[in-house]
């Protein structure tokens, strides 16, 4: 069950089994662990085995890619026809999609069955997976602990080897926390360059799709299908297609990792530190030499995010009405009664928050204020990058600054929540790519995250940084224990 991608590959090509057979084995299991996980919301055994034959059929009619027949998980978020489509959130509890998202098409063009729709924070807002209304899900690591968020099903799901791979998605670090948390390797790709079409907007400047999976390898096979123009999307950027693992095998001689000042200092746990340490150690043994860099503008990228994020999901969100689709109120006066009770009764505490915060910074009279001004600071953080990316190929530093916290830890108190996110949001706001690869544990036995940005469209580039250090440490095969 620890299989790579590839290895899955293998044993569809060589006839040694079928995709019926892989994915009967991934549901047993999802079978098996899940009511104590909760990392899906959605299994559904006829489709997927459904699924998993017109994959046989297509390999046995010499019809098949490489990936034909391995199956995959999607995050709650993607809309995929016949499947329910929550997003986490009760507005959409009943909400079956009556078409695919870009990246589900892509998916299914290569012929890998969907093994079922994972977990996540309530429009993925949230850090930990408590805001999804149908319940937390738990770290395979530890049962006490949150695997982090949104993307914490599929992080889960991909820990505990429910399933080989999943999609996820990083408006503010959704992708690589989660990734960090659980010990797998997440990317969050540069903006335009996963087709956001289909994918239910959360802040739609910042959402990112991308692949979660045990390993960069695999990582790179995964974006060899997801990534790609698609007019669809008025933000998707129409660039010649590219081998994602084209760069896997060269050497690292000669690379210039980039450390910011600013990411080292107070507010990186000690344990994190040491893990992060260790790794950089690793990479100079392999010939990486570091420099300092610095990114001035850092600390306010948290406060810069929590004004613009909530913006547009204020605006984004004004069509779950109650009209159209999803969740609508039993009982109600008139219409405008009915929109307020359906929002009130569909919407979970942290959703409503942002949407009073984004409602707020955009309102007449605070929209120079803050939105203004939050959209230019955005602009000064870009450059620090641009300028940080003048001494160094890749910038490295902690993912999360905390091994995974208990569940409820943080519930109360929103700002200790989006702190979590502390490294990860100014690569959204910047638009580059990040990633998250397994590089420790920490004094808990909770894993622990190295997080590499790159600059625009350096996601090979990337994937090959990853990828080195995996092929000269093990992190990213550890599983946890009873799994
Ligand atoms: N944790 C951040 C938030 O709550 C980021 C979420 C995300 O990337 N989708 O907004």
């Amino acid at each position: 069950m620890n299989a790579s991608l590839e290895q899955l590959a293998d044993l569809l090509a060589q006839g040694k089994a079928s995709s019926v057979e892989l994915c009967q084995d991934y549901l047993d299991r999802i079978e098996r662990h899940n009511p104590r996980l909760n990392a899906f919301i959605t299994v559904d055994r006829e489709r997927t085995l459904a699924e998993a034959a017109d994959a046989d059929a297509r390999r046995a009619a010499g019809q098949a890619g490489r990936l034909t027949g391995v199956p995959i998980a999607h995050k709650d978020i993607f809309c995929a026809e016949g499947w329910p489509t929550t997003c986490g959130s009760r507005m959409l509890a009943n909400f079956v999609s009556p078409y695919d998202a870009h990246v589900i098409s892509q998916f299914k063009a290569a012929g890998m069955p969907c093994l079922g729709k994972t977990n996540m924070d309530e429009f993925a807002m949230g850090s930990s997976n408590e805001t999804s209304w149908f319940g937390p899900v738990k770290n395979p690591w530890d049962a006490r602990a949150v695997p982090g968020g949104s993307s914490g099903g599929a992080a889960a799901a991909v820990a505990a080897r429910l399933c080989p791979a999943a999609t996820g998605t990083d408006t503010g670090g959704s992708i690589r926390q989660p990734a960090a948390l659980t010990g797998i390797t997440g990317l969050k790709p540069t903006y335009g360059v996963v087709s956001r079409y289909g994918m239910i907007a959360f802040a739609s400047s910042l959402d990112q799709g991308g692949p979660m999976a045990p390993s960069a390898a695999d990582c790179a096979l995964l974006m060899n299908v997801m990534a790609g123009f698609d007019a669809r999307d008025s933000t998707s950027l129409e660039r010649a297609p590219e081998d994602y693992a084209r760069d896997l095998a060269q050497p690292l001689k000669g690379l210039r990792i980039g450390l910011p000042r600013e990411f080292f200092g107070e507010g990186m746990a000690p344990d994190v530190a040491q893990a992060i340490q260790a790794a950089l150690a690793e990479y100079r043994r392999l010939g990486a030499e570091t420099v300092e860099v610095s990114l001035p503008n850092m600390d306010l990228s948290v406060p810069v995010y929590y004004v613009l994020a909530p913006a547009e999901a204020s605006s984004n969100l004004s069509r779950y009405d109650g009209v159209r689709y999803g969740y609508r109120a039993a009982e109600y006066r008139d219409l405008l009664d009915m929109y307020e009770k359906t929002r009130a009764d569909g919407f979970g505490a942290e959703v409503k928050r942002r949407i009073m915060i984004g409602t707020y910074v955009l309102s007449h009279g605070y929209y120079d204020a803050y939105y203004i001004q939050a959209q230019k600071i955005r602009r000064l953080i870009a450059q620090d990058f641009v300028e940080a990316f003048k001494a160094c190929d890749v910038i490295m530093g902690p993912t999360a600054p905390t091994t995974a916290f208990d569940l409820g830890a943080k519930v109360a108190d929103p700002v200790q929540m989006y702190l979590s996110d502390i490294y990860t949001i100014a690569v959204n706001l910047a638009g580059l790519p990040g990633m998250s690869i397994p590089c420790g544990f920490g004094a808990d036995s909770r894993p622990i995250g190295l997080q590499i940005i790159g600059d625009y469209f350096a996601e090979a580039r990337m994937l090959n940084v990853a990828h080195q250090y995996q092929l000269a440490t093990g992190w990213h095969t550890m599983l946890p224990e009873g799994l």
